[in-house]
């Protein structure tokens, strides 16, 4: 997995970040804290939401894939359940609240910068609210497989076709 962001200094002191052999690989470490500054994935948390045979999208108007389409998803907050960010990033970017049915997959991700390491995608159905773009989403709507925006994620690309062959 590409590495985007350099880590240079010690989050909690700010001295500048040295390289030591740790736990099998070179790792970032602090001098002054005497401490091994460890690297986390990005998690993200996204949802399936099918109707009548076809999948909510929402175009993204901000970050990496601007202008794309991708399922409703967001990251998971540091103290944050998956479940709970799926939930909210649904309403906040498609007006939609949604009961999540069960979990789809989990699937790797991080090619595009700021993109998130993996994305845990969960299927989910409506249960209320009303349609509208919201939040960071540019436009939103239902598709059928056979006539998809142009895709986003390479993720995203996967959970359809995780989709399209077990729906
Ligand atoms: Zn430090």
């Amino acid at each position: 997995m590409a590495d985007h962001l350099a880590l240079n200094f010690c989050p909690q002191c700010g001295t500048p970040l040295q390289d030591r052999e740790a736990h099998g690989r070179w790792r970032r470490y602090c001098p002054t804290c005497d401490r091994i500054i460890f690297r986390d994935p990005k998690v993200a948390a996204a949802v399936l939401v099918e109707e009548d045979g076809r999948v909510l999208l929402v175009r993204r108007v901000f970050g990496p894939a601007k202008g794309h389409w991708s399922l409703p998803a967001g990251f998971v907050e540091y103290d944050e359940q998956p479940t709970v960010t799926a939930v909210r990033e649904c309403r906040e970017e498609t007006g939609l609240e949604v009961e999540l049915t069960g979990l789809l997959d989990v699937i790797p991700g991080g090619e595009l910068p700021g993109e998130a390491s993996f994305t845990v995608v969960y299927r989910g159905r409506v249960v209320g609210g009303d349609l509208r773009a919201g939040d960071d989403a540019g436009e939103v709507g239902f598709f059928p497989l056979e006539a998809l925006p142009p895709l986003a994620f390479a993720s995203t690309r996967a959970a359809l076709e995780r989709w399209r062959v077990r729906p």
